[in-house]
């Protein structure tokens, strides 16, 4: 493994792909928890040998089709789940299609010799451990998983040396290799330090209103479909206008343009009533300003709305990685669960006519948050590159 010079800090090559935003809003929160817990010791390389402009163009276009196949044939995205979703599809995977993953990880590796390699996308740690074996020998890597309670098959890894799992993938890998192991290390999703603090006080939270240009004092339910806006957004916000009139609308598309338009359109009759926004880079402050967020149950959306201690409901769910998700949270009492339009009206109904009920929720919601796990991934990286950090001090002082 290459050691740093004098000054000089550990490169670490974070590995995530923009399939839905949950990869990359980890990735980027472990990088900020390095940058923050270790000044100056370590520098993170964010790469996507996915969709990124290294990848081939056949990835690109796989990888692509991400968001439409889970917007329009949800079914499709969960027959090529559940039909990949054991060790052997893993294997024919990895020996066909991901091989195309091996080439722009390796680059990545020769350009920046990384001290370590972290993997946050199921499809990228294998294409991490071929690169660490031809171009950075001794290199730890490490993949942090990114799924709530069922991953996919495809986040395991034998050569891996810690895989980071939530305390929620209950028993989770199963192989007899990982258990007992101190390779397999509990640790909850990693969030930006922007969602810590759980919730505002009601003056805090008037003031960030009103800095976003939404009312004070209405009720208020933020739309969120991760980062391809997915999960019937445009029907819902609609319904939602339409049935209550005291009830204002932030609807956050994410990636999704078309999503955009269609509700852009609709501003021009709620124009006081309804907040369309694309791909927002100021989450917290829209997920802290809700009196309740209702969204698809992604994993990153759940692990940030419960460290700023909202209440959730959730209205769908990508099958495959995103299954057991609502059940999670509406047992813990943080959310509920809404599928079709008229159970949410009758949601929001209840919720908006019951304030107590609103902040018990969030109460719940809050005790389910792990705002420091961020850190904690970014302690196990600095811990498993320890010896090379003190030998470097050594040489330093
Ligand atoms: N996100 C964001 N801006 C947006 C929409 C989403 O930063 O406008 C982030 C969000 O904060 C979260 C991630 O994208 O970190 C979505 O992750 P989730 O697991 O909920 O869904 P995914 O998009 O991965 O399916």
């Amino acid at each position: 493994m290459p050691i740093p010079g004098p000054q000089e800090p550990m490169r670490l090559l974070l590995l995530f792909a923009d399939t839905g935003g949950g990869h990359r809003a980890a990735a980027g929160a472990v990088a900020r928890a390095l940058h923050e817990r270790y000044p100056g010791r370590f520098e993170s390389v964010l790469c996507d040998p996915l969709g990124g402009p290294r990848s081939s163009w056949l990835l690109r276009r796989v990888t692509g089709l991400y968001g439409p196949s889970i917007r329009f044939a949800p079914w499709a995205w969960g027959a090529f789940y559940y039909g990949s979703d054991s060790r052997l599809s893993v294997r024919l995977l990895r020996s066909t299609l991901l091989t195309l993953v091996n080439r722009p990880v390796a680059e990545a590796v020769a350009a920046q010799r990384p001290a370590a390699i972290v993997s946050f996308h199921p499809l990228t740690g294998r294409a991490a451990v071929n690169a660490r074996e031809r171009g950075a020998p001794g290199a730890p890597v490490v993949t942090v998983v990114t799924d709530l309670v069922n991953p996919h098959t495809a986040w395991q890894d034998g050569k891996v040396d810690r895989i980071v799992v939530p305390p929620t993938a209950l028993g989770w890998p199963r192989r007899a290799e990982w258990a007992g192991t101190d390779r397999r290390v509990e640790i909850g999703a990693p969030v930006s330090p922007a969602f810590a603090g759980g919730p505002l006080r009601p003056d805090e939270r008037a003031g960030l209103r009103r800095r976003l240009g939404i009312a004070e004092r209405r009720f208020v339910v933020v739309l969120a479909g991760g980062g391809e806006g997915a999960g019937g957004i445009a029907r819902r916000t609609a319904a939602i206008l339409r049935r209550f009139d005291d009830v204002d609308v932030v609807a956050l598309c994410g990636r999704n343009r078309g999503l955009r338009a269609r509700l852009d359109l609709l501003t021009e009759r709620y124009p006081d009533r309804l907040t369309v926004k694309g791909f927002v880079d100021n989450m917290a402050d829209w997920l802290r300003c809700a009196d309740v967020v209702v969204s698809k149950a992604g994993p990153g959306t759940i692990a940030e709305a419960t460290c700023c201690g909202v209440p959730l409901v959730l209205t769908s769910h990508v099958p495959g990685q995103e299954r057991g998700n609502t059940e999670f949270v509406v047992n813990a009492g943080a959310g509920r669960s809404a599928p079709r339009v008229r159970g949410l009206l009758r949601q929001i109904d209840e919720l908006r006519r019951d304030p107590a009920t609103v902040d018990a929720m969030g109460i719940a919601s809050a005790r389910l948050g792990q705002p420091h796990a961020a850190a904690d991934i970014a302690a196990l990286l600095a811990g498993l590159l320890g010896a090379d950090l003190r030998r470097r001090d050594r040489r330093c002082a």
